[in-house]
């Protein structure tokens, strides 16, 4: 056990893990240096364990004798988000930690507090060294994070041998077994009509849903299809049996459904016929495992109710088979649920889209910073929601990711609230005016999108007429030239600050691209491990416009 914390042996004789001591040593190590016996960083005492009757997942920080900080967790789990609090509140020199003053308990409210890692594209969580993942997860988790979840796309395999395929799994499973080893539940989502590249043709589904659709889904309806269905889940959670998953996330479309007579309406008819027998599959196999079926699209683009409507007609009884309903959309929440209530009166969590809104490549300008968005969307559903899971799509949307974990720990703390903690942990407490003044200009200006006039390699700039840039940017430069070394060369501060340059380079030069702006997207490349990354998630310089061949035919638009 590194000497840095030690166990508190009256309060439980239990092991706090190993992991814990190594990710308080490396969020140290991140800042003051590393930690050498006999001199370097020198912590006070810390104390970590556990003692029921705090609250589930909640925690304590107190003062113990002689400079001892204890940090008693109500479980484990809450011993390790005790540990982030810790960690938020200290201050950080060269070669010193310095705890910060904050004492007291705190208990989190929400109980699904969901990170959900695309891994795609070739985009950061697909490529970047798993350890770094691995890490972020930890990161994240630090931040009050209980649920991992993953998806094992079939649409770019042909078949579960297919050696990319295995190579895939084998990166989810680690990154599943991080996301364990942090003490977080771990789940995989799943299309419930999914199918490989290779699916049979006349099995396939009525791609006509009115949403994205690969065209290799499978309809249930068709003779065989729903056998084959099974199997390929029933291989699908052999190959992710080690890791136990804890929970399934069924999904209805974008991708997926059907549109032929006998599955639509999909969202309450050919899906949930299907849906349930995947559930009670996933349920045999993993014991006290729990099934989020998510409603993602319902009724869009039609403008009706007819499959909220039927989803409720069909959970009149409360399904046996279902433990959480998910509900969301691109942009507002749906109404039906808040008006009617959930279907078979479940608990309700979101699925924020905090990634690729008005922003195309997703992440290819820098941070995308939106906290008043999603202070408005989240004051909407926050009485009712279970907590929820933003759809992460790389590292650029972390700061919107972490305001989602603080307001699922406490539903009516606002974001700005915890974005000033974020930029005093991440950045410095010396700069957290100045940084929040600067994400403010960012959020009014937000909004690219490079695809429509990628031939030209003219940038589009929404709204058209940004302002401020200049103020943002000398706001950041600023504060740049007073943080430590460690902070100005970390990809959190690199991503907000090259942000700030690409806003203002490309408003003052007619959203053309500067050499500055292409040094910028070249280390925005080089931060997201995006070289090889699909165009949706990498970043426009000039280079990878020349390398990059791929453009989905959904993407087309004009
Ligand atoms: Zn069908």
């Amino acid at each position: 056990m590194p000497e840095i914390v030690k166990i508190c042996p009256e309060i439980r004789e239990g092991d706090i893990p190993e992991l814990y001591c190594n990710v308080f040593r490396r969020k140290v190590e991140e800042r003051c240096g590393p930690f050498m016996s006999g001199r370097g960083v020198h912590p006070p005492v810390i104390t970590l364990g556990v003692q029921a009757g705090i609250g589930a997942e909640g925690f304590r920080i107190e003062d113990g004798g002689e400079g001892e900080v204890r940090i008693i967790g109500n479980d484990l789990r809450g011993c390790f988000y005790g540990m982030g609090k810790f960690l938020r509140d200290a201050r950080y020199e060269e070669g010193r930690f310095i705890p910060g003053k904050w004492r007291g308990t705190s208990v989190p409210e929400k109980k699904v507090r969901g990170i959900y890692l695309a891994t795609h594209f070739h985009n950061y969580f697909h490529h970047a060294p798993v350890e770094k993942v691995k890490e972020y997860i930890e990161d994240l988790a630090l931040w009050g994070a209980n649920h991992l979840l993953v998806w094992f796309d079939r649409h770019h395999y042909r078949g579960i041998n297919d050696p990319a395929a295995r190579e895939m799994i084998v990166r989810l499973r680690e990154l599943l077994k991080a996301g364990k080893n942090a003490g977080l539940n771990v789940g995989l989502a799943v299309l419930a009509n999914e199918g490989y590249a290779d699916s049979p043709e006349e099995l396939r589904a009525d791609g006509a849903t009115g949403r994205a659709h690969y065209g290799v889904e499978l309809c249930p309806s068709k003779p065989g299809a729903a056998a084959l269905i099974l199997r390929e889940f029933e291989e699908e959670f052999d190959a992710f049996s080690e890791v136990h998953p804890d929970f399934l996330s069924l999904w209805p479309y974008d991708q997926g459904g059907c549109a032929c007579p006998e599955c639509k309406p999909w969202g309450c008819n050919g899906y949930l016929r299907i849906g349930e027998q995947v559930a009670r599959l996933f349920k045999k196999r993993f014991s006290s495992g729990q099934v989020i079926l998510s409603t993602w699209l319902f009724d869009c683009p039609y403008k009706t109710n007819d499959e909220w409507e039927g989803l409720s007609r069909a959970f009149a009884k409360p399904p046996d088979w279902v433990d959480y309903l998910l509900a969301d959309s691109h942009d507002n929440f749906p109404k039906y649920p808040l008006v009617h209530g959930a279907p078979g009166g479940l608990p309700i969590i979101n699925f924020p889209e905090i990634s690729m809104w008005k922003m195309t490549p997703w992440g290819g300008f820098g941070a995308n910073p939106l906290p008043v968005r999603f202070q408005g969307f989240w004051n909407e559903v926050k009485s009712v929601s279970a907590g929820g899971f933003p759809y992460l799509e790389g590292i650029f949307a972390d700061i919107n990711q972490v305001l989602y974990g603080a307001m699922y720990w406490s539903k009516d703390r606002p974001a700005s609230d915890a974005l000033r903690e974020y930029i005093s942990f991440e950045y410095s407490q010396d700069v957290v005016e100045d940084v929040l003044k600067a994400v403010a200009i960012l959020e009014r200006n937000h909004g690219y999108s490079w695809l429509h006039d990628r031939r030209t390699g003219k940038v589009r700039g929404l709204p058209k007429n940004r302002t401020a840039t200049g103020e943002a940017l000398s706001l950041l430069s600023d504060a740049d030239r007073r943080l430590p070394d460690c902070v100005r060369r970390s990809w959190r501060w690199r991503i907000l600050y090259l942000r700030a340059l690409l806003d203002d380079e490309l408003s003052r030069n007619q959203e053309v691209k500067t050499d500055r702006c292409e040094e910028a997207l070249e280390e925005l490349t080089r931060i997201y491990y995006a070289g090889k990354a699909e165009f949706l998630v990498q970043p426009p310089s000039r280079k990878n416009i020349e390398s990059s061949g791929y453009e989905p035919k959904w993407f087309h638009r004009e």
